[in-house]
């Protein structure tokens, strides 16, 4: 390493740019350089599932135009990095040249998980993360009259939204009892599974892909029940797998994702890391690993602050969303472990849904009352977290109804 040597950024990605970003802000003039696999300026994801796929025109997906990355002397450097050599403090790229860090920060996202069953490389069968990805999907819509989407989480949801909308007929197939169980309540699931339905969607939960069936291209997928469903087009959002192969062969702790403290350091104290691909402590001795763009931010602003030599830790609400036909559902907080709920607002289409932990309010759901959210969100930071079941009013000034979690 010399004291020339850059930050090296690997991935340019919603985390990725941001720590460039927040650097550039904290006043920090030290060289930084930008890697990514994916050629082009840093694009932001969340439009892919949404308006990438209902219009023909293309929603803008880049953070900056291309001239802001030199104007702030930012490298974008469009090469894969293979190795991380530790002792040497270098990165090795797939073109042969190698680069030498005085900082490195594993930007690395996730990919798409596969499915192992049989005829699962079929043509026609697609999963959904860069906008090559969007742009085929967008496309096979034009010419699809069948599609199914394997996995009732967000962005299979988004998907089967979308292809409904541009008219296709759209089966959805969800392993478990109810669509995004991982992430939302039972009465959010309910709540969606019937907006999808009365638009027209097939929703088949506690079911599973045994096989895809076809010959130059996806026909048939095969469920767990014997039904044979036709298929010109599958997208599987079947969850993602955080990218740690970097980290893991150079010997950095990883788990679910790669291991950092509360200042986002690696197990080696000149390599961060920031976003989907990290595996953060949750504070009650547990690790948490989160997919959000919010998550990915605000741990970029916490490394760039570090990396500036300000002390920062990581303790940011999560809070996530999601857009299905008219309905925009917003999540802040977590609502594992909580036990009580209260429901919010009196109209079908548009409430809320308080969770409490211990009595302290932990998560609020909101369907299409952007104002509960915000709202959540400001008391959910507050360190004096209100306790109490009354906080309907607080949200929304209408009173809510108490009643015990329910199961699953
Ligand atoms: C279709 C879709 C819709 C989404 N919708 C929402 C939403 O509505 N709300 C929300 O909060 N979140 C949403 N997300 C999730 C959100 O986009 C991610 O949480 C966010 O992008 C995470 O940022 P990241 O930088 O950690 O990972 P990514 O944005 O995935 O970036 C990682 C980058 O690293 C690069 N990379 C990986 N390995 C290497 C290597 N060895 N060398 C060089 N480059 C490498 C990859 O090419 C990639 O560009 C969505 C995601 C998708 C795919």
């Amino acid at each position: 390493m010399s004291t020339a040597d850059p930050i090296v950024v690997v991935g340019a990605g919603h985390a990725g740019f941001h720590v460039a970003l927040f650097l550039r802000d904290e006043g920090v003039d030290t060289p930084i350089v930008l890697a990514d696999s994916l050629a082009g300026p840093p694009v932001q994801r969340p439009p892919l599932s949404k308006a990438m796929l209902l219009n023909a025109a293309e929603p803008r997906l880049a953070f900056r135009k291309p001239e802001f990355y030199p104007a702030r002397d930012i490298t974008l450097l469009h090469d894969t990095v293979v190795r991380i050599d530790r002792n040497r403090r270098q990165a090795c790229l797939e073109s042969g040249r190698t680069l030498g860090y005085r900082e490195l920060v594993l930007a690395t996202g996730c990919r798409p998980r596969a499915l192992t069953v049989p005829g699962a490389g079929l043509p026609g069968i697609r999963t959904l993360r860069t906008p090559d990805d969007a742009r085929a999907i967008r496309d096979a819509l034009d010419q699809a009259n069948d599609v199914v989407v394997v996995g009732g989480g967000f962005i299979g949801l988004e998907t089967a939204a979308a292809a409904r909308t541009r008219g296709c007929a759209v089966t959805v197939v969800e392993s478990l009892p109810r669509l995004m169980q991982r992430i939302v309540s039972p009465e959010v699931s309910a709540h969606f599974r019937t907006l999808h339905e009365t638009r027209g969607v097939h929703v088949r939960t506690d079911t599973t892909v045994h096989a895809f069936d076809g010959d130059t291209h996806v026909r048939q997928v095969l469920l767990s029940d014997g039904t044979r469903l036709s298929a010109d087009l599958v997208v599987l959002g079947v969850g993602v797998a955080p990218e740690t192969g970097l980290a893991r062969e150079c010997g950095l702790a990883v788990g679910d994702g790669v291991e950092v403290d509360t200042a986002l350091r690696t197990s080696d104290p000149l390599i961060s890391a920031v976003g989907d691909c990290v595996s953060f402590p949750a504070g009650d001795g547990t690790r948490r690993r989160l997919e959000s763009v919010q998550n990915a931010a605000d741990q970029a602003r916490v490394v760039a602050a570090r990396l500036a030599g300000r002390t920062a830790a990581f303790d940011a609400v999560p809070w996530f969303w999601t857009e299905q036909f008219s309905a925009k559902l917003q999540i802040a907080g977590l609502l594992p472990g909580t036990t009580e709920t209260v429901l919010s607002g009196e109209t079908a289409d548009a409430f809320s849904v308080l969770h409490f932990r211990d009595g302290r309010l932990a998560a609020v759901e909101s369907v299409n009352r952007p104002a509960d959210h915000v709202a959540a969100r400001r008391l959910l930071a507050q360190d004096d977290r209100p306790v109490g079941t009354d906080l309907a009013s607080a949200l929304s000034g209408r009173p809510g109804i108490l009643r015990p979690a329910p199961a699953g």
